[in-house]
This record gives structure tokens, sequence and C-alpha cells, in this order.
């Protein structure tokens, strides 16, 4: 593992480690041993179980039985001490249904205290990580606004739970600005025979790149599910998007989603602000939609005025036409394809 990681990391990538601390198979050889005392139990004493697709029987284990607490701080410690991974990853933590627990012998004093416990476990793996890793940090799967705290980075396969109609991606990132979002794309259609056909809605191209576009809009980090990536055409169209994500980061560091808030007009494009205040104050605004053409976009910017705009580019910054008013400033936002562009504000701090 350590050279795999290490290949990994000469390459330029980042390490995402998996893990779920959740469940426990019935077929394991330690199920016995050590599973069976730290699964849930119900009010009539039966393990609470759980089956997955092929078949196979797990139990749900309790996250208030100090001995798994104990398992999952020493695995986060090794993965982000001994082996420098970037993010540690907990699956199921805030997606998967909580479960009552009437067990004895573990620590709790209320079968329905789920949630809270999950925040001890997450809390306890924290502490020892930060102990041996400035960096490191944890993603969970689900969004959880309680969990932000441990786990910033939290992951869903969003064309599967919304779709593209329900806006649940804005809503979260505008009421929680520092969860980060980590959406797993696909597209399905592409890899006949994968793994995840059997739960996984299949969709066309533009509805995959419709997902694609909102999560780059609301700051999201990407996953792939797909198992083939030969270099098709989506993946060419997908590539050429993440690098814009790319671009984008150091602009939005610590800069607040506003989701629609501050777009005045928007030409019929779809647009959303993030705002950095401090030093230095910028707007980025991501639009999407339209023609092939450049179409006024006006962004209110509560009594700041702008020095300059541009769009940004593999090319680098190509300056954009800009006209303040009183309400705001106009940029004219080239259409046809995302684009992302910068407000540059004059001053410092708050007006
Ligand atoms: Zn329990």
């Amino acid at each position: 593992m350590t050279s795999a990681y290490e290949e990994i990391r000469r390459s330029g990538g980042h390490i995402l480690a998996y893990t779920n601390p959740r469940i426990f198979s019935l077929r394991s050889i330690y199920w016995q041993r050590m599973g069976e005392s730290l699964a849930t139990r119900t009010a009539s004493g039966d393990v609470h179980k759980e089956s997955y697709s092929d078949g196979a029987d797990f139990a749900v284990v309790c996250p208030a039985a100090s001995a798994w607490r104990g398992l999952f701080a020493d695995y986060a410690e090794m993965l982000a001490g001994q082996y420098s991974a970037d993010l540690i990853y907990f699956d199921q933590v805030a997606s998967a249904p909580p479960v009552q627990c009437f067990a004895g012998g573990h620590e709790h004093y209320d079968p329905g205290l789920w949630n809270t416990h999950y925040m001890g476990l997450l809390d306890e793996a924290a502490n020892r990580v930060n102990a041996v890793s400035r960096d490191a940090s944890f993603c969970i799967e689900g969004c959880g606004d309680l969990f932000i705290r441990r786990a910033p980075f939290q992951s869903y396969i969003g064309f599967m739970i919304s779709g593209t109609r329900f806006n649940f991606p804005e809503l979260f990132k505008y009421t929680f600005p520092e969860a980060v979002q980590a959406d797993v794309v696909y597209y399905q259609e592409e890899t006949p025979g994968s793994m995840y056909a059997d739960f996984l809605p299949s969709a066309k191209r533009p509805t995959i790149r419709a997902c694609l576009e909102r999560g780059i809009m609301v700051g999201d980090f990407f996953g792939v599910m797909d198992q083939v990536l030969d270099d098709t055409e989506w993946w060419a169209e997908a590539q050429d998007l993440l690098r814009l994500r790319r671009l984008m980061a150091p602009w939005i560091a610590r800069a607040k989603f506003r989701d629609s808030a501050d777009v005045i007009e928007g030409g019929g494009l779809d647009v959303r602000t993030f705002q950095r205040e401090g030093s230095p104050s910028h707007v980025v605004v991501v639009a999407r939609g339209g023609a092939d053409e450049e179409i006024p976009v006006r962004i209110r910017l509560h009594g700041r005025t702008a020095s300059g705009a541009f769009a940004l580019t593999e090319g680098g910054q190509v300056r954009l036409a800009m006209s303040q008013a009183a309400d705001g400033v106009s940029i004219s936002v080239r259409a046809g394809t995302l684009s992302v562009s910068i407000i540059q504000l004059d001053g410092d701090g708050a007006a």
C-alpha cells in the first residue's frame, strides 16, 4: 500500500482512503470474536442486519461501542500518519438509516442517540489524526450539518439522490457554506455491465453534464464511478469542465456561496456567485446556458465598487467589459458553456 500511495503522489494525485465504520460482514472470520459483541441489537435482542446487492449480510455496528470507536481511531491515525492519506472516507455515516441499539455493554444510556455516538466516533478519530497530521481531513457519505465540524467533506451521488430538478446541492451549500460537497458522477450508458447497473439510474449525456456543471457551480469536489475511463467524447467533455473547476479552486477558497441571491440580472443564464471578503476581496460568478455569445450579467455588490473583471480560461485571465451602476456591476459573460468570471472589489473590509 505504501508503494501504491507513493506512486499516486508522484503523479500529482491526492489520496482518499476508504473504510466503512457502520457495518460488519457476517462472513468475516472476526464476526464471532469481535463483531457480534459490537453489533446493534433490537429490543428483543436480535442483531440488526442489512443485506446488500450481492446477497451479503452485514450487521449494523453500534457507534457507542468503545472498542469499535477505538478501532477506527487507530485505523484513521495509521492512514493519516504512516500512509499520509489526505482524506479518510467513512462510508454510510450520514447516508444510511440510524438504528436503535438495546445491546448491553455499549457506552449508551439510551437506545436512540445514534448521531451523538457517531459524533463521538468522529471526534475520537479526528483527535488522533490531528495529532499526527496537519493536513488530513475526513469525508463521510451523505450530507449532515451536525458532522461538518469533523467531516467537512460530504459525499453523495448527486444525480441518484436529487436528479436535476430538486436543488439540494445549492440549498445545502447556501445554508452550510463551510461544507464541501463531494459529488460522485457517472455515465451509465457508456459503461454497460457496470457493477453499479442494478442501483444507479441510467441517464443521457446532457443530463450527466448538467449534474457535473451544477456541482461545479456550488464548488463540489468530484469522484467518478465509471469503470471504463477510455478517452470517449464524454470524458473529454468532463475533463474540460474539471479543468475549469481546478482554475476556480483558489478563488472560491474561503469564499462564501451566495447562490443566486446577488444576481440582479442574469440574461437568461443560470448564475451563481461566491463572495470573498478580506484581502483581496472578490466575487466569483459562475454561469451556464445561453448561446455562444457575450451576455450581460448584473451582480449586487452591497455598496462595494469593482475595480475590474476577468474570465478564467485555460489560456489565462481574459479581461471582461464592465460597467457600474448604483445597485451593482454588469459584466459581459461568454455563454454557451460553463464560464467562471472574477469581479475584483475596491478596497478591503465591509461596506
Ligand atoms: Zn449499542
